[in-house]
């Protein structure tokens, strides 16, 4: 086993994110102990029920309180309330992360709470299924996918930095840095329009009613079953995205409408040869994915199944 790179670790909010980082840290002997807290009782019961966390605490106070490194793992548009309730409770000198898909939000939402004394430095794992809850964890999660680390300062603690990359290379991902605009912009085209899509073409085959029962069911294939796991994920998480992630979306959304349109035109005016090199451009992006190692051509899409 390794030497923990933190003596104590707190995770406040207990659904995948944070029980797959337990199931990742204990894995790699990351750190001595680690904490968890949750706003519900159900939640901490099945914690306690399952072994999430060498201790689930009742409070987030009790849960930070002498935590070296304390990570965030609600719903983005939670992140600021829950900082101003540990606040006061934080050791000094202590690592505060989170786990938001957003950074900008974030970073203007939890700084204002936070004591000089402690390093804010902001994480994303671009990792995940579309499953919730403390149960849906799993140790693997984060095995060569990559966590970006969005220092909040410019003149944020290199030490720091180098910790919680530490933390996250130790639980198997791959750590790159970016500034918070430029993360919510590539995630707004990697992650953030395409869950709008999703959702928005299942609504759709919803809206033909004549098929729902049936068809596309029944039919659905590869295509749209992909589509229905995406719009699967949990309601709280994307409306939380999209409400603060608002512009970098809207940008993406708007040239997505935009090369719609000249899709469209295509089809209708019988323009072959800009729909097959508009393909041909496309699947070389999905084989540069699949050389990169960041998916698989398994029909699972290289996700794996969630520990049951
Ligand atoms: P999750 O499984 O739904 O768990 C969310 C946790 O946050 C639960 O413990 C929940 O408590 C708690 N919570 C919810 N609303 C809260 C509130 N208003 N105040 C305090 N606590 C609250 O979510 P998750 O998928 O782990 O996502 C957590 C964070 O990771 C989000 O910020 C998300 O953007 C980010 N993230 C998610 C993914 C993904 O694919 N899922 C990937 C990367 C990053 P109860 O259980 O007691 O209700």
């Amino acid at each position: 086993m390794t030497k923990p790179v933190f003596d104590r670790v707190a995770l406040i909010g207990l659904g995948l994110i944070a029980s797959s980082m337990f199931w990742a840290i204990k894995r790699g002997g990351l750190a001595g102990e680690v904490t968890g807290y949750a706003r519900s009782q159900a939640t901490r019961d099945t914690a306690c029920e399952i072994g999430l966390c060498d201790r689930v605490c009742d409070t987030v106070a009790d849960a930070v309180e002498g935590a070296d490194l304390v990570v965030l793992c609600v719903p983005v548009g939670a992140m600021g309330s829950v900082a101003a309730e540990m606040a006061a409770s934080l050791k000094s000198g202590a690592i505060i992360s989170d786990v938001g898909s957003v950074k900008r939000a974030v970073i203007d939402a939890v700084q204002p709470h936070l004591p000089e004394d402690v390093h804010f430095v902001p994480a994303h794992p671009l990792a995940g299924t579309e499953h919730s809850g403390p149960e849906s964890g799993f140790a693997e999660l984060y095995d060569n996918r990559w966590c970006i680390i969005v220092p909040a300062y410019k003149d944020t603690s290199p030490e720091a930095v180098a910790k919680l990359r530490a933390l996250w290379e130790g639980m198997g991902a791959n750590v790159d840095q970016m500034d918070a605009d430029h993360h919510d912009l590539v995630l707004a085209v990697t992650s953030h329009a395409p869950h709008l899509i999703a959702y928005t073409m299942v609504g759709v085959a919803d809206d033909l009613r004549r098929v729902t029962d049936s068809e596309v069911i029944k039919y659905s294939a590869a295509g749209f079953r992909d589509f229905t796991r995406i719009a699967a994920s949990d309601p709280t998480m994307w409306r939380d995205v999209f409400l603060n992630n608002k512009d970098a979306t809207l940008e993406i959304l708007g040239r997505f409408t935009e090369e719609l349109f000249a899709l469209q035109r295509a089809i209708r005016t019988g323009d072959g040869d800009h729909l097959f090199d508009y393909f041909t451009h496309t699947r070389a992006i999905r084989r540069g994915i699949i050389e990169a190692g960041q998916d698989t051509e398994a029909p699972d899409f290289g996700r794996g199944a969630p520990k049951s």
